[in-house]
């Protein structure tokens, strides 16, 4: 079964649709990436980038991440309406940062724990808020994880404060 049964894309298909950076770019510092597999109507993402890192030649097409153009600022995340697209930074040795879309109480701040969820809304262990920012109603939310849990994470609780 594949994400379109299970609702959950996995690594594997990510990997297919060559929507993984490469390893050397993700461990070089924070990068994009759209997990956006589908052939949608949608392009907001692109016009959003201020460095013109993703690219779409037609409003349907998958949307594709320049690695070399991408810094990874994060301006796209709460603005894509698919709450699709996640910055990973793998550059540091035994911690890996994500940055989310969050879209519910309470206002996350930085310093925050959380509950790290993956991909099925499940908890799988812990970790600390690093940095917040708002556009519109939509938070972008960085996140320090266990490095080996950097594909896994695509959510949080946050714990009570
Ligand atoms: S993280 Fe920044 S540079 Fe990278 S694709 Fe998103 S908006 Fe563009
Ligand atoms: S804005 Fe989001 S949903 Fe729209 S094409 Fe970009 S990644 Fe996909």
């Amino acid at each position: 079964m594949g994400f379109k049964e299970t609702g959950i894309i996995t690594y594997e298909e990510l990997l297919e649709k060559q929507l993984i950076p490469p390893k050397e770019r993700l461990e070089k510092g924070p990068i994009a990436i759209a997990e956006c597999p589908e052939e949608i109507p949608c392009n907001i993402c692109v016009n959003v980038c201020p460095f013109n890192a993703i690219k779409m030649n037609k409003i349907y097409e998958i949307p594709r991440i320049d690695p070399e153009k991408c810094i990874g600022c994060g301006v796209c995340v709460p603005q894509c309406p698919g709450l699709a697209i996640f910055v990973v930074d793998l550059s540091k040795p035994e911690k890996a940062y994500i940055t989310l879309p969050y879209e519910f109480l309470p206002a996350p701040s930085k310093g925050d724990r959380v509950t790290l969820l993956n991909r099925a809304g499940e908890p799988i262990g812990d970790g600390t808020i690093v940095k917040v920012w708002q556009y519109d109603k939509t938070w972008a939310v960085t996140v320090e994880v266990p490095k080996d849990k950097w594909f896994e994470v695509r959510g949080i609780w946050i714990q009570k404060k």
